[in-house]
């Protein structure tokens, strides 16, 4: 049936007031981003300051965040501490076993480039993205946990503006055999 254009208006306008009009990509990154469920991962130190979030004083649940111990169950990985050569394949593997869309988060000196231990160690990978691709770095030796909430808020930023047909599409490669490589 075809509407004069009163008629039609005023549809218009009971549409707006009574129906929530958004897209399917809006829709989905809404809830993901808001149930970010991290791997409990921590090689050295800068694990403690991750360990602080869990608590009641900074409260990271209220981003959604709830840790797992499974990698099936989780969509990002902190990856916090020193990731050693023998610890690289145990890491891919790990990755590369969390479902897609899944996010990491770097933390600290040593994971983002090797830290202390990069100018003359021959054990300490310099820089996990070597490995895996990175998401967000958080600089700092070790980062307080309000950085850490810093680049939750970004990666949440990074999520609110995908799009499922994109991400699909996305190749996110990995380096199992960086150890040997190097
Ligand atoms: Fe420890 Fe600092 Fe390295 Fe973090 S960046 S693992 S706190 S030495």
């Amino acid at each position: 049936k075809i509407l004069n254009p009163i008629a039609r208006s005023q549809v218009t306008q009971d549409l707006s007031e009574n129906v929530i009009l958004t897209t399917v990509d809006d829709l989905h990154n809404w809830a993901r981003l808001s149930s970010l469920w991290p791997m409990l991962y921590g090689t050295a130190c800068c694990f403690i300051e991750f360990a602080a979030l869990i608590g009641s004083r900074f409260d990271f649940d209220r981003f959604g965040l709830v840790p797992r111990s499974s990698p099936r169950q989780a969509d990002l990985i902190i990856t916090a501490g020193t990731i050693t050569m023998k610890m690289a394949p145990a890491l891919v593997r790990l990755y590369e076993e969390m479902p897609e869309p899944k996010y990491v988060i770097a933390m600290g000196a040593c994971t983002i480039t090797g830290g202390m231990f990069s100018s003359d160690s021959t054990t300490a990978v310099r820089g996990v993205d070597k490995l895996i691709p990175v998401d967000v770095y958080i600089p700092g030796c070790p980062p307080r946990p309000e950085a850490i909430f810093d680049a939750i808020i970004k990666l949440r930023k990074k999520v609110a503006n995908e799009s499922i047909q994109e991400r699909g599409t996305v190749q996110r490669q990995t380096n199992r055999y960086y150890s040997t490589t190097h």
